[in-house]
């Protein structure tokens, strides 16, 4: 099939890369001309594991192409898929639309024959609606269906995830269109379940299970701080919490808060549509007020730990928001890097990944370093904020030789108490 994606981000590069990894001819249309001219120069333009190999595989072999025109994208295609961002609006928090409208306008004149426009995006609850009647008023006569194709790739693990989806949810009302996508995603029959649904079922099912999942990440947090208060560990909680079959053992890691490019945008406008639509989601709005304040605790403890230094050096191991990326988006690791430089702290930071994503959002406000150690150097307190496997093989010796003073505050639970205690470390773990 000849497919067309309209934006080349963290959804549209994987998506496009796994669909020509299934022998579709793919063309992934961005409007950032550095984007696409890397992209044709062979280099890949974000960090996911496995990605880059796959993506020069399918270059070589001629099913991967990029464009910054949207007629070579979108002309003769049979499916057009569009994954550009939805970021919060900066006033009221709701999904921004701006991107969708404009793609769906600039690909309207280029249709040609039956198409299927997938919006991949995650977005509002009649959204698919506005898209079917901007199309159809640039252009008439495109014989085309919306579609709502909502994507639930962890950042990290997209490659993964998109050859093992737990499973694709489709809001296709058109036979017409269900029919295509069943061919679509035919080489993962008897795999993966595809569930067809009304369009604005389909829009409502990313929204209702991302928030669910920030709720989820919101409460083990909370009940990590009362462990900490009553003697109890986080981790046996958990573990028998999630033998219960209603519950599950996923997304029971208590760490730093909740972050990235859509959780926090997700529930923001979650609680926005909910609102609109006179609906109050208290349990949603709980999640994101506690969430919020769970950085600033995290950087009280980390301030904390270094009490009485003047201006403490603060040795920051993570920056991504999570391990597998290099996206800072909404990073937790971000936030609290910030909330530090704000109370006088002295940050050098290092992440396996993350230092070029990083550095664009924190400047020279802190000190990059070029591995775990040189982070350290003269540190008064070592704060783990990403779960990158690597800091896992921290040489604590080493860290304490090159430390100032020996303190250490785990958000995501790296390193051994017991060995952090043996090497003279004062330990601080969450939620044990
Ligand atoms: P991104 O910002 O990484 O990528 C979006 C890309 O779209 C950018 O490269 C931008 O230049 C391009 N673009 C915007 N308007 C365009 C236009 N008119 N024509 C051509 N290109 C255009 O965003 P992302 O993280 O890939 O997210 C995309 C969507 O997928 C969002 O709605 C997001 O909520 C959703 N989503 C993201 C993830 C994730 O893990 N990142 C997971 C599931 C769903």
């Amino acid at each position: 099939m000849k497919i067309g994606i309209i934006g080349t981000g963290y959804v549209g590069l994987p998506t496009g890369v796994g669909l020509a990894e299934l022998g579709n001819e793919v063309m992934c249309i961005d409007r950032e001309p550095t984007k696409i001219n890397a992209l044709k120069a062979g280099k890949i333009t974000l960090y996911e594991a496995g990605l880059e190999d796959l993506f020069h595989k399918n270059v070589n072999e001629g099913r991967l192409h990029f464009t910054t025109s949207m007629k070579e994208g979108v002309e003769n295609a049979d499916i057009v898929i569009i994954a550009v961002g939805t970021p919060p609006h900066p006033v009221t928090k709701e999904a921004d639309m701006k991107y969708i409208h404009a793609a769906a306008t600039e690909l309207a004149e280029y249709l040609t024959g039956y198409t299927v426009v997938a919006v991949k995006s995650t977005v509002p609850v009649g959204t698919g609606d506005d898209v079917e009647a901007l199309i159809a008023k640039k252009n008439p006569h495109a014989d085309f269906d919306v579609i709502s194709l909502p994507e639930f790739l962890r950042e990290g693990f997209a490659v993964h995830d998109f050859y093992h989806p737990d499973r694709v949810v489709v809001g296709a009302d058109s036979p017409k269109a269900r029919q295509l996508i069943q061919k679509l995603y035919q080489p993962f029959e008897g795999q993966t379940s595809v569930l067809f649904v009304k369009r604005r079922s389909s829009e409502t099912i990313k929204y209702a299970s991302n928030a669910f999942l920030a709720m989820k990440i919101h409460y083990i947090n909370e009940m990590a701080d009362f462990c900490e208060k009553t003697g109890a560990d986080i981790y046996e909680v958990a573990k028998g919490m999630g033998l219960d079959s209603r519950i599950g053992p996923k997304f029971l890691n208590p760490g730093p808060g909740y972050g990235g490019s859509c959780f926090p945008k997700d529930t923001m406008a979650m609680s926005y549509m909910a609102r609109q639509n006179g609906v109050n989601m208290t349990l949603i709005n709980a999640a994101i007020e506690g969430n919020r304040n769970r950085k600033k605790q995290m950087a009280k403890r980390i301030l904390d730990a270094a009490k009485g230094i003047e201006k403490p050096r603060i040795g920051v191991l993570g920056l991504a928001f999570k391990n597998g990326t290099d996206d800072c988006r909404e990073s937790p690791a971000i936030e609290i890097v910030s909330e530090l430089i704000n109370h006088g702290a002295l940050v050098t930071a290092y992440d396996p990944k993350a230092m070029n994503t990083a550095q664009k959002l924190l400047g020279d406000k802190i000190s990059y370093a070029s591995d775990m150690y040189q982070a350290l150097e003269k540190a008064d307190v070592l704060a783990v904020l990403t779960e990158w496997d690597e800091f896992r093989t921290l040489d604590l010796t080493k860290a304490a030789q090159v430390m100032n003073h020996k303190n250490i505050v785990d958000c995501r639970n790296l390193i051994c108490p017991d060995e952090a205690k043996k090497s003279g470390f004062a330990y601080e773990g969450i939620g044990r």
